[in-house]
C-alpha cells in the first residue's frame, strides 16, 4: 500500500519534469486530461485496455520522439508507444504515465522504379497501401486496414500476400529507431546487423521505429471467392482444408473463420446466427491458373452464397474493417499447430454451440510457402515450423459480459492447448500472457535478451511482450530475494 502510494507519488513528479521539459520545444501536441482532444486521443482501438495517460505527447518528427524518450527515461516515467493503437493486449497505452503517440508521422514515399518504400512509424496498414497502390505495387502486410504498420511489423506481420512474399518482416531491408538513451540509430543487414536481426519479430522492445525501408511488388487486383460452409459439414471442410493446404501452391490463401452467421446482407436470412464455416480463398495470379484450384474448394462441404470475383488490392484490404470496430471489447489467444487433429477440430466446431457474442471467430489460416522458406535464425520471428494458426477471437460490447467471453476462450484454449505446438506469435496474444513471451522466442531469446541489454539495458520500453534486459532481469530476481 505504502510502496503503491510512493511509486504513484514518483510517476506523478516524473511526468511534471516530462512536461516541463518537452514543453519548451515540442513541436507537436502535448495532451493532459482535461486538455481539449484529451479524452479521444487517450482511446486505443480494444475498449478492454481503456486507460488514463498523465501525458500524451503526439510527435510531429524525429526530434520531438528523442525529447519524449530523453525526457521520459531521464524521469523515470512508465511510457508507451502508440503507433496504430491496435495492441490487442493495450500496450500502447497506460495509467498515469507517458504515450508517445506517433500518429502525425504517417507519411510513405515509394521509389516505384527500386520497387522499394519508406515509410514513417506512425502509418496504418491503408496509408501504406493508399501510397503504394498509386504505382501498382504492394507491401505484404495485415488484413485490416485501420491496423498500425509499426506493431504489425515489428512482431513479424502477415495477410493476405505472406505465402508468396513473405512476412513483412521478412520484407524490411532498414530500420531507423530512437533508442532508449535517444540517440538515433539505423539497422539494416550491414549496420548493426544483430539489431536488424531483433527487430524482424521481437516487437517494440529496442526503441522507437520512425522509419521503415521495405521491399514492394507489382500487384492491382486479386482473384477472391468466398462461401459458408453450414454446421454437419464445418468439421469435415476443416479435414479437408488441412490436407489440402500443405501441398497448394504459394498464390493461393485459404482462411477460414468458424463463427455463427452474421446479420449482414450477403448471409441468407435463413442462415443468420447458425454455425458456419465462413471461407475466404484468394487467388494471387493468372486468374485461369487459379481457376482449378478455386473450383476444387468450392466443391468441399456444400458451400452456400459462394461468390467470385475480381477485386482491387485496395478493396481487398478494407473489406474487413468494418467487423473490427475500434471501441468494442476484444480478448483473445493464439497457437500453433503442426498439423490440426481431429479432435481438435471437433473442440472448435463443438465450442461455437455455446458462444456467447454473435461476433466471435475462431481464425484458422495456413502459412508455410515463402515464410516458411526463411531459415529460422535469420529473423527473431518465432516460428515458422508450424503452419496452422489458429486464432480465438472474443468480440463483444457490453463490459458486463466481460468474465462470459473471457472464460469462453481460456476454456477452448485449454481444450486445445494439448495437441498445439510450443510457440505463439506476439502479435496474437493478450496482456495476461506474459509467461508465454519466452515461449514465443523459445532458441531465439538468449539472443532476444543480449540484443535489448545493448540497447535498452534499463528497460525503458517495457509495455510490449517484453524481452528483459539482463539488468532488469537481476533487479527482479533481486526483489524476489
Ligand atoms: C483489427 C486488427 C486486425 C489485425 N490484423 C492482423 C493481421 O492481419 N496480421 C497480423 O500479423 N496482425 C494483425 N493484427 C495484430 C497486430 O499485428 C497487432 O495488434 C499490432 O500490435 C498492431 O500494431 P499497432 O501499431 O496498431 O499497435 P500499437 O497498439 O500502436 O502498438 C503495439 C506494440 O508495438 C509497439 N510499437 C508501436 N509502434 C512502434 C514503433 N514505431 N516503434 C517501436 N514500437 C512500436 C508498442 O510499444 C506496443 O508494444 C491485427 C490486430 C487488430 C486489432
Amino acid at each position: 500500500m505504502v510502496e503503491s502510494s510512493r511509486q504513484q507519488i514518483r510517476m506523478k513528479t516524473g511526468i511534471e519534469e516530462t512536461f516541463s521539459s518537452l514543453k519548451r520545444q515540442f513541436r507537436g501536441d502535448l495532451l493532459r486530461p482535461g486538455n481539449e482532444g484529451y479524452s479521444q486521443a487517450r482511446g486505443i482501438w480494444n475498449a478492454m485496455a481503456a486507460r488514463s495517460p498523465a501525458l500524451i505527447a503526439r510527435c510531429a518528427d524525429v526530434v520531438d520522439v528523442q525529447s519524449a524518450v530523453r525526457a521520459a527515461a531521464a524521469a523515470g516515467v512508465l511510457t508507451a508507444v502508440r503507433c496504430g493503437g491496435h495492441s490487442l493486449a493495450g500496450f500502447s497505452t497506460c495509467d498515469g504515465g507517458l504515450v508517445i503517440d506517433l500518429s502525425l508521422m504517417r507519411h510513405a514515399a515509394v521509389d516505384p522504379q527500386a520497387r522499394k518504400a519508406r515509410f514513417a512509424g506512425g502509418c496504418l496498414l491503408g496509408s501504406i497501401d493508399a501510397a503504394t497502390q498509386q504505382h501498382g505495387l504492394v507491401f505484404p502486410s495485415g488484413v485490416v486496414s485501420h491496423t498500425g504498420a509499426s506493431g504489425l511489423v515489428l512482431g513479424g506481420g502477415f495477410g493476405w500476400l505472406t505465402r508468396l512474399h513473405g512476412l513483412s518482416c521478412d520484407n524490411v531491408e532498414g530500420f531507423t529507431l530512437v533508442t532508449a538513451d535517444g540517440s538515433i540509430v539505423h539497422a539494416s543487414a550491414r549496420e548493426n546487423a544483430d539489431l536488424f536481426w531483433a527487430l524482424r519479430g521481437g516487437g517494440g522492445n529496442f526503441g522507437v521505429v520512425t522509419e521503415f525501408e521495405v521491399k514492394l511488388y507489382p500487384l492491382r487486383s486479386v482473384v477472391l471467392a468466398e462461401g459458408l460452409c453450414l454446421e454437419d459439414d464445418i468439421s469435415g471442410l476443416v479435414q479437408r482444408w488441412r490436407d489440402f493446404m500443405p501441398e497448394a501452391p504459394d498464390q493461393l490463401k485459404w482462411n477460414l473463420n468458424l463463427r455463427l452467421a452474421p446479420n449482414t446482407e450477403n448471409v441468407p436470412v435463413e442462415v443468420r446466427g447458425r454455425a458456419v464455416a465462413s471461407e475466404s480463398v484468394l487467388w494471387l495470379g493468372d486468374p485461369e491458373e487459379g481457376e482449378p484450384y478455386l473450383n476444387h474448394i468450392f466443391s468441399l462441404g456444400n458451400p452456400i452464397a459462394v461468390s467470385r470475383r475480381v477485386v482491387p488490392y485496395l478493396a481487398l484490404q478494407t473489406m474487413a474493417d468494418n467487423e473490427f470496430p475500434h471501441g468494442r471489447r476484444y480478448y483473445t489467444k493464439s497457437g500453433y499447430f503442426k498439423s490440426l487433429d481431429d479432435t481438435s477440430i471437433e473442440q472448435m466446431v463443438q465450442a461455437l454451440a455455446t458462444v456467447p457474442s454473435p461476433a466471435t471467430q475462431i481464425e484458422l489460416a495456413y502459412l508455410g510457402g515463402a515464410a516458411a522458406r526463411v531459415a529460422p535464425e535469420e529473423t527473431a520471428f518465432g516460428d515458422r515450423s508450424s503452419p496452422f494458426v489458429i486464432n480465438l477471437l472474443a468480440n463483444w460490447l457490453e463490459p458486463s459480459e466481460d468474465a462470459e467471453n473471457v472464460a469462453w476462450i481460456r476454456n477452448l484454449f485449454n481444450q486445445l492447448r494439448p495437441s498445439m505446438a510450443p510457440g505463439v506469435y506476439v502479435n496474437f496474444m493478450s496482456g495476461d500472457e506474459d509467461d508465454r513471451v519466452p515461449e514465443a522466442y523459445r532458441e531465439r531469446w538468449e539472443r532476444l535478451v543480449e540484443v535489448k541489454s545493448h540497447y535498452d539495458p534499463n528497460n525503458f520500453f517495457r509495455l510490449n511482450q517484453n524481452i528483459p534486459s539482463k539488468k532488469s532481469l537481476m533487479m527482479e530476481k533481486e526483489r524476489e530475494e
